[in-house]
């Protein structure tokens, strides 16, 4: 197992800029996991970690060691990526046990780590077959395999899951998550998909434009973003964002007369332009907390949850309401929620206040 130290690492191609300065320490068995939207230089940073693209400046140390000029193949780490290029000849045992063989490590070991291997991935039954007559999951667990096999220091994961469909995703994220729990082997992992990241991470860095924007636990990047744009990023449906105002006695949301009592923020100065982000989890018909007065443009009912899009003063909002919520189009409803579960941010620097 082994630690990671990013210090301010930077690259460009040329004149453009990729990434501008990343800072980030991985702790020996942590999950990090990468997330961001496409462009953002994820797969870049890891890459950069791996050894296979230059470092334009600063230093990566793993384990303590500087490895900038390191090779890829004696950094310890091993990589899975989107499309798992199995050996199509051979078979599972001998995709799995390639890298061993190429090590020149003996059979007897070699067959000894690949069944524990197997076995730990739960494709011992798989071990004869071609990757020709496996599905996308077996494949993908073949590949994990061959990484796993070698017992590297550190995993690195470029959206792993991202060829899967929507239910073996799932499953191989759980996989994934069991497989960390066990080998508590230090973990980089790539994804452009929030709930991969909430799920699996220790601590998520989401970046944006060549930078990370905040590096926590899954529980701060979700109840206390430090920016606009990461409360945007997690949750699903998105945080609500209302444009308000700050006034005697609190915040305003815009086109209401509601004013807001919000934790800290009653003295902001008056006319200060917020936003105020409401997860649409934490609004309900308890009549608990402040009342919000709405009207219900469109319910859909997902099976546990309804979600509800209505209209408050001149804007609009979602709530996820019980399944069991007596609630239709064109209804005047009572909303609820407890100010102390809002976001409030400045609507120019798009910093977090409260
Ligand atoms: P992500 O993984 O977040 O989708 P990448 O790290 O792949 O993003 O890419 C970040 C940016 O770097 C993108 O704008 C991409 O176009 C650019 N980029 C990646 N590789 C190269 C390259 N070899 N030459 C020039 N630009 C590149």
């Amino acid at each position: 197992m082994a630690s990671i130290d990013i210090t301010d690492v930077r690259k460009a191609y040329g004149s453009t800029k990729i990434l501008h300065g990343v800072d980030l320490t991985i702790k020996d068995g942590e999950f990090v996991v990468l997330v961001g939207p496409s462009g953002c230089g994820k797969s870049t940073l890891l890459r950069m970690i791996a050894g296979l693209e230059d470092i334009s400046s600063g230093e990566i140390r793993i384990g303590g060691k500087v490895v900038n000029d390191l090779d890829p193949k004696d950094r310890d780490i091993a990589m899975v990526f989107q499309s798992y290029a199995l050996y199509p000849n051979l078979t599972v045992h001998r995709n799995i046990g390639f890298g061993l063989e190429m090590r020149k490590v003996d059979k007897a070991t070699r067959d000894r780590a690949v069944h524990e291997t197997a076995k730990l991935l739960q494709i011992e039954n798989l071990l004869e077959r071609k990757p020709g007559q496996l599905s996308g999951g077996q494949r993908q667990r073949v590949a994990i395999g061959r990484a796993l096999v070698r017992n590297p220091k550190i995993f690195l994961f470029d959206e792993p899951l991202s060829n899967l469909d929507a239910k073996l995703r799932m499953e191989m994220r759980t996989e994934l998550k069991r497989l960390h729990q066990l080998t508590k082997t230090t973990v980089v992992y790539v994804t452009h998909d929030q709930i991969e990241a909430m799920t699996l991470a220790t601590r998520i860095a989401v970046m944006r434009n060549g930078r990370i924007e905040q590096l926590d636990t899954p529980e701060t990047i979700y109840n206390r973003p430090a920016t606009l744009y990461v409360a945007t990023f997690v949750g699903a449906p998105p945080m609500n964002l209302l444009s308000a105002t700050a006034g005697e006695g609190g915040v305003r949301i815009d086109g209401t007369d509601i004013p807001v009592p919000v934790p800290g923020l009653e003295n902001a100065p008056p006319g200060r332009r917020l936003v105020l982000g409401i997860r649409p989890e934490a609004i309900g018909t308890s009549g608990q907390g402040l009342p919000l007065a709405a009207r219900c443009e469109v319910a859909e009912l997902t099976g546990p949850e309804l979600v509800v899009t209505a209209t408050i003063g001149s804007q609009r909002l979602v709530a996820t309401l019980p399944a069991s919520a007596k609630v239709q189009a064109g209804d005047e409803i009572a909303l609820s929620a407890d100010p102390t579960l809002f976001h409030v941010f400045d609507a120019e620097t798009e910093q977090r206040l409260n």
